[in-house]
């Protein structure tokens, strides 16, 4: 019997009595690493609103243009964002969007579970960008 084949058989011993490391997905999920970089999302602030102050820097570093952010005159006068809207068919993960931010408003998620029926519904607005998994292993902040 040959060398190689005494060490293939070696190994299918090994491996004949390890437990199992096949993962049931989608009922059980492997956790993702803390530097994982899933889709962006927008941080909520504690009343629920977005932190976001519209000033439009993530959407001119985008390399991919995929933002498009609307300003408006909130109460006071203060600006405010009025829309968000996020092209995720385009979206390269590259987190420059976060590294632009200036107040931490958006977030590179935790977030992998992207399959969508049509592109149409990978175009997320505000409201779909603040629900869902912040950063890895934590809640929304
Ligand atoms: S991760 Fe990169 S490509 Fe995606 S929205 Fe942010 S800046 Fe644009
Ligand atoms: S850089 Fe931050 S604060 Fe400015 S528009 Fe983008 S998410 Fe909002």
């Amino acid at each position: 019997m040959s060398k190689a084949l005494l060490k293939g058989l070696a190994l299918t011993l090994q491996t004949f009595f390890r437990k199992p490391v096949t993962v049931q997905y989608p009922d059980e999920k492997r956790p993702v690493p803390g530097r994982f970089r899933g889709r962006p999302a927008l941080v909520a602030r504690e009343d629920g609103t977005p932190r976001c102050v519209a000033c439009g820097l993530c959407e001119k570093i985008c390399p991919s243009l995929c933002i498009a952010v609307t300003a408006e005159t909130g109460p006071e006068g203060i600006r405010a964002l009025a829309r968000y809207r996020l092209d995720l068919n385009r979206c390269s993960f590259c987190g420059l969007c976060v590294e632009a931010c200036p107040v931490e408003a958006i977030i590179m998620s935790a977030d992998y579970e992207l399959a969508a029926a049509g592109r149409e519904s990978l175009v997320w607005d505000k409201g779909r960008l603040l629900a869902g998994p912040g950063r890895a292993g934590e809640g929304r902040s």
